[in-house]
């Protein structure tokens, strides 16, 4: 099965990003055969991650055989290496990934999950993120939430969680997010306040580059550390688990390098111990994984403008199944491919 094209667009839907200049600008990639099959991906890095794809990666990917993918993985990995390893590059390159991940399984006609040694029949619980305040209506529908607090003032934050709290009720997994905004004091001051709350974790307190902080976390916060989703590819995953600088690791399999490197990640956390929660799990690309591979699955709820991806699977009473059709099972709309 030979690579006749490859394509990447960023679609625009209600509420998208409107250019690369944010991680969430999401692009379609798709991956076509000699044999008549389309394969759908979606990468990160915007109008720079379709450059990536439509300049280096198609130039290398044209006219090869579409398997094996860690070879084609690991061509990638080089041809973008002086300008890559973590950020846009590997965005683009997990977009191709995935896409090559889907025309394996229309090819073999079967679901990703079955690929990676899983069930589509598995039902997997879903947390929901909420942004400051969770709307009482969202109570009840997911089994767990986690609260995005865009502020490092230590009352503020146990304001917002006394309330989330008092909307989901006292036995319902909670957990926060700071988005890299708070330093070590203000982190271990929120996670003293928050000791009766039950918080599942505190997610990404500091920078993804301050390593030292993460390592002073790790011996004296009471709270679990959770992060990851702006690191790249199992090598910048190994220092976080090895030296156990979280607890919970969050690939994004969009960004971080793609299925291959998701698979990676998943085998040596979980071999040292460690929880993976991928960001955004309840997506497709994703959800194959969690469904295959996690002993303790928990999705994040996806990202309501993507879509443009059709055939993502219902969240019914908190729980998210895989339809269990070939590839991702998502059916990408054709007219905004581009
Ligand atoms: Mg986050």
């Amino acid at each position: 099965m030979k690579i006749r094209d490859v394509r990447a667009v960023q679609p625009a839907s209600p509420g998208s990003p409107p250019d690369w200049r944010t991680s969430l600008g999401q692009i379609l990639v798709a991956v076509d055969t000699d044999a008549g099959l389309t394969g759908y991906g979606v990468g990160g890095g915007g109008a720079a991650g379709v450059h990536v794809v439509r300049t280096v990666l198609r130039d290398l990917l044209l006219g090869r055989d579409a398997e094996p993918i860690d070879h084609l993985w690991q061509a990638m990995y080089d041809a973008t290496l002086p300008f890559g390893r973590k950020g846009v590059a590997i965005m683009a390159l997990s977009g191709v990934d995935l896409a090559l991940w889907d025309l394996r399984g229309k090819a073999e006609r079967r679901p990703v999950v079955e690929l990676l040694g899983g069930s589509a029949d598995r039902a997997i619980p879903v947390y929901h993120t909420a942004w400051d305040t969770i709307a009482p209506e969202l109570a009840g529908q997911f089994r767990a939430f986690k609260l995005h607090v865009g502020t490092d003032r230590v009352e503020a934050v146990v304001r917002a969680v006394e309330q989330a709290r008092a909307v989901i009720g006292p036995d319902c997994p909670l957990m926060v997010d700071a988005w890299m905004r708070w330093d070590v004091p203000i982190t271990l001051a929120v996670a003293a306040c928050l000791a009766g709350h039950r918080v599942g974790w505190i997610e990404e307190p500091l920078s993804p580059d301050d390593l030292a902080g993460y390592a002073e976390m790790r011996d004296r916060c009471p709270v679990p550390i959770a992060g990851g989703e702006h690191e790249f590819t199992v090598l910048g995953f190994k220092p976080l688990i090895e030296g156990r600088l979280h607890q919970v690791l969050q690939p994004d399999v969009c960004w971080c390098g793609g299925l291959t490197e998701l698979v990676k990640i998943y085998r040596l956390a979980l071999a040292a111990g460690l929880r993976v929660c991928p960001h955004r799990g309840a997506e497709v690309w994703a959800l194959h994984a969690l469904a295959a591979l996690d002993p303790e699955p928990l999705a994040e709820s996806g990202r309501p403008w993507l879509t443009w991806v059709r055939g993502q699977p219902p969240v019914r009473d908190g729980m998210i199944r895989l339809s269990g059709e070939p590839g991702f099972g998502s059916g990408i709309m054709e007219t905004e491919r581009g």
